[in-house]
C-alpha cells in the first residue's frame, strides 16, 4: 500500500484565535477581500469584528462581499471575483459557515485566472490568490480541505473544485462563534461532519493516518450527535467537541473524498432544498446496508461502533430522529436524481462501486 498526505493548513484552534496569532496573516499582503453569508451572522456571532480588529491591526485593508448564499452558486462567485480584481485584492478571507468558505475558494480562483465554468470545475488552473478560512459552522472541515463545492445549474445540481491550490493557507477554528447557532443548522452541520468522517474511513483511499483520524472524528461526533437528541442548544464543551470533531473530519476527506451519501445529497438539495448535512444523513443508513450486503466489510462495523452504536438499526433510528423523514419525491424526480448522481465522480470513491440499479434501491430505500 501507497499513500501520501498533503495538510498544508496553518490552524489556530481555541477561542480567541484569531486575536491572539493575528500576526501570521500580515505576510499575505496588504489588501483582503472577505467573503461572507448574506445572513448577517458573521456580524451576530463576533466573528466579523474579530476579523477586521486584526486586519487593521495588520494595517490591511479590506473589501467585504456579504452576498453568498447556502450552497453557493456560480453566478455568485463570478461577482465575487470581479470585486477581487477591481479592488486588487491580495488574498481571500472566507468567513462564515462553509457556504462563504468555498464561495470564497472559487473567487480565489476566478481573480487570477479567466477561465470557463467547466474549466474551473476540472481544475484547469495552477494559481489561486492565498486564502485564510475562519468557520462559523461545525460541519464541513472546508478550512482545511481542497475542495469547493458549488451549485451549477448546467448540470441541474452541485458540483466540486477539487485542487491543492484551494487549501486555505491559515485558518483560525474558534467555537465561540458556533455558540448560537439554531438547533437544525447545528444537527445539519453535525450530521455532515460525520458524514466526512463515515464516508472517509470507508473510502479507498484511506490510509493508516487517515483512518486514525477518522476513528476518532467518528467517536466525537457519535456522541455528541446522541445528545442533540435531546432538542436542546449544546453548551460550550459540546460546541467545542463538534468544531474539533469537523474539522478532524475535514483533515480525513482532504485525503480520502467523500462517496455515496454526498453524491447522491447534492440533488436532493439541488431540487427538494434539503440542506446539505441532512441530504447526507438520509441517505446514510442505505449507503451503510448496501456495503453490508456487498462482501465482508469489518469497517462498516468498526465505524458504527466507534461512533457508540450496536447495530445498524440504532444508528438508522437516530438518523431518522435528527433528520426526519426523507421528501417525497416522484417517479421521475428520482429517475432524474439517479441521471445525476451516477455522474458524480466520487462514487468511485468507495471501497464497493455501486451500480445503476445499487444506486436506485439506495435512494428507494431512503425515501
Ligand atoms: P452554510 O450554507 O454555510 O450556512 C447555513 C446557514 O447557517 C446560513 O443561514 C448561515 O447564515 C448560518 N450560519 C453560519 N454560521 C452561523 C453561526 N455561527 N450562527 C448562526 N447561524 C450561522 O452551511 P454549512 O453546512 O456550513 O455549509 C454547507 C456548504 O458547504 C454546502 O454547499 C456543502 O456542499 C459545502 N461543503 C463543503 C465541503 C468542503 O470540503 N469544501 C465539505 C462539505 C460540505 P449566513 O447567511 O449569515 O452565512
Ligand atoms: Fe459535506
Amino acid at each position: 500500500m501507497t499513500w501520501n498526505w498533503l495538510s498544508p493548513t496553518r490552524f489556530f484552534f481555541g477561542s480567541g484565535a484569531i486575536a491572539d496569532k493575528y500576526e501570521e496573516i500580515k505576510t499575505l499582503g496588504k489588501r483582503a477581500l472577505i467573503v461572507t453569508g448574506k445572513g448577517g451572522s458573521a456580524v451576530r456571532n463576533g466573528s466579523l469584528r474579530d476579523l477586521c480588529r486584526a486586519l487593521s491591526d495588520c494595517d490591511i485593508s479590506w473589501d467585504i462581499f456579504r452576498e453568498v448564499e447556502a450552497n453557493p452558486s456560480v453566478e455568485t462567485v463570478r461577482r465575487g471575483a470581479a470585486i477581487a480584481r477591481e479592488t486588487k485584492t491580495e488574498f481571500v478571507v472566507g468567513l462564515g459557515g462553509g457556504s462563504p468558505l468555498d464561495a470564497a475558494k472559487a473567487i480565489a480562483v476566478l481573480a487570477v485566472n479567466d477561465i470557463t465554468d467547466e474549466e474551473m470545475f476540472a481544475a484547469r488552473f495552477t494559481a489561486a490568490l492565498p486564502l485564510v478560512a475562519i468557520p462559523t459552522t461545525a460541519g464541513t472541515g472546508s478550512e482545511v480541505t481542497p475542495y469547493s463545492i458549488l451549485t451549477y445549474p448546467a448540470i441541474d445540481s452541485k458540483k466540486s473544485i477539487f485542487s491543492p491550490v484551494i487549501i486555505p493557507v491559515l485558518a483560525y477554528i474558534d467555537p465561540e462563534y458556533t455558540r448560537d447557532i439554531p438547533l437544525n443548522i447545528t444537527v445539519d452541520t453535525a450530521v455532515d461532519a460525520y458524514s466526512h468522517a463515515l464516508e472517509g474511513y470507508l473510502a479507498v483511499k484511506s490510509n493508516p493516518i487517515s483512518d486514525l483520524i477518522a476513528r476518532e472524528a467518528l467517536r466525537i461526533s457519535g456522541t455528541e450527535l446522541k445528545l442533540l437528541t435531546s432538542g436542546t442548544s449544546p453548551g460550550r464543551a459540546s460546541r467545542e467537541a463538534l468544531l474539533y470533531a469537523s474539522t478532524l473530519a475535514g483533515l480525513v476527506i482532504s485525503q480520502t473524498g467523500t462517496s455515496i451519501p454526498h453524491a447522491m445529497g447534492y440533488p436532493l438539495t439541488y431540487f427538494k432544498g434539503i440542506p446539505h448535512g441532512r441530504a447526507n444523513g438520509i441517505l446514510m443508513p442505505a449507503y451503510l446496508a448496501f456495503t453490508l450486503r456487498n462482501g465482508d466489510n469489518p469497517k462498516v462495523m468498526e465505524a458504527l461502533q466507534c461512533s457508540g452504536f450496536s447495530s445498524l438499526q440504532e444508528f438508522k433510528k437516530l438518523m431518522r430522529d435528527l433528520c426526519g423523514p426523507a421528501p417525497e419525491c416522484s417517479d421521475n424526480e428520482q429517475t432524474r436524481f439517479i441521471e445525476i448522481c451516477s455522474q458524480a465522480k466520487n462514487l468511485s470513491n468507495h471501497i464497493v462501486r455501486p451500480s445503476r440499479q445499487d444506486l436506485e434501491s439506495m435512494l428507494q430505500e431512503s425515501l
